[in-house]
Formats: structure tokens, sequence, C-alpha cells
């Protein structure tokens, strides 16, 4: 992780995975493109290019706790210089960028998003659903029940 610089309002982290959404240019109109984490650069050794090139070094790269750890020091340490927030890291469920800001992060601009994670919302749902396989077998049930009585309404030959 490189050092911190008196200006520094971010603090970027690519894990192995990312769901990162970088915006660009291209003949006047802004595209979004996946972050691919650079990966060939980091399997590689190297950090991924976008820190190795920002002039005031306010990207970093490294693991997530470490990161984080290092944001909340930043924000102990400088309370006049940070919102006490770090974006992403409770963010759907904790993001692979994470940002500091001298203001609130709507007026950067970034949405303001529920905390927990959706994959595993929908995972406690599907799992309630289907404990002990009681919705399935109720569902057989019914169809079943369903079958016998359209069965007994029909006109025997
Ligand atoms: S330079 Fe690499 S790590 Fe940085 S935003 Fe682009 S793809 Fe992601």
């Amino acid at each position: 992780m490189t050092q911190a610089s008196a200006s520094d309002v971010a603090i970027a982290w690519w894990p192995a995975r990312s769901n990162a959404l970088r915006m660009s240019t291209s003949a006047g109109s802004l595209l979004g493109c996946k972050c691919t984490l650079c990966r060939e650069r980091t399997a590689a050794g190297k950090v991924p290019a976008c820190v190795e090139i920002c002039p005031v070094e306010t990207l970093f790269y490294g693991k997530r706790s470490d990161l984080l750890a290092y944001a909340h020091e930043l924000i102990c340490r400088h309370p006049e210089r940070y919102v006490d927030h770090v974006y992403g890291e409770h963010e759907v469920g904790g993001t692979s960028w994470l940002y500091l800001s001298d203001r609130p992060f709507t007026e950067l601009g970034l949405p303001t998003l529920p905390m927990g994670s959706p994959a595993v919302r929908s995972e406690t749902i599907q799992h309630g659903i289907f404990k002990g396989f009681a919705a399935p077998l109720l569902l057989c049930g019914m169809l079943a029940a369903l079958n016998k009585v359209t069965q007994r309404s029909q006109p025997s030959p």
C-alpha cells in the first residue's frame, strides 16, 4: 500500500472479484465498463494500472481488510478532512471499491445503496421457502388433491 498524502480523498480496493463499474468517455458519450481489476497485471505481481499512474496517489491497492483499517485510521486521525463513512464498506454487502470523501457521497454522485447484500437476502428467502422441502411437498400435495378433485368431477363414460 502506498503512503497517504495530505490530499487523499479516496481509497480503492481490488480483490480477486470485482463488480466495480468504472465510467469513461468515448466520442462524447458516457460509457460504463466493468473493471477487470487489471487481472493480467496483478497476476504478474504488478499493481493495477490506475493505481500506478495516479499522479497524486489517491488510489491504493491491497487487501480489503488492510485498506479498511487504513481508511478508518485516516478518518480518526483527520476528522476535519473526512466524513465518518467508508463508502463501499457495507453498501450492498461490501463493494470492491472503497471511497473516502470530505463531503457527503451523494454530492459526489454516488447512489445511496442498501447496506445488506441482495444475494444474501435472496438466499435467505429461498432457504426459508424450501426449508425441509416443505414448500415443494405442499405444492405436490395440492396438485395431487386438485387432480383427484378434477377426476372425480368428470362424468364417467
Ligand atoms: S485500470 Fe485496471 S483496476 Fe483500474 S479501473 Fe481500469 S481495469 Fe480496473
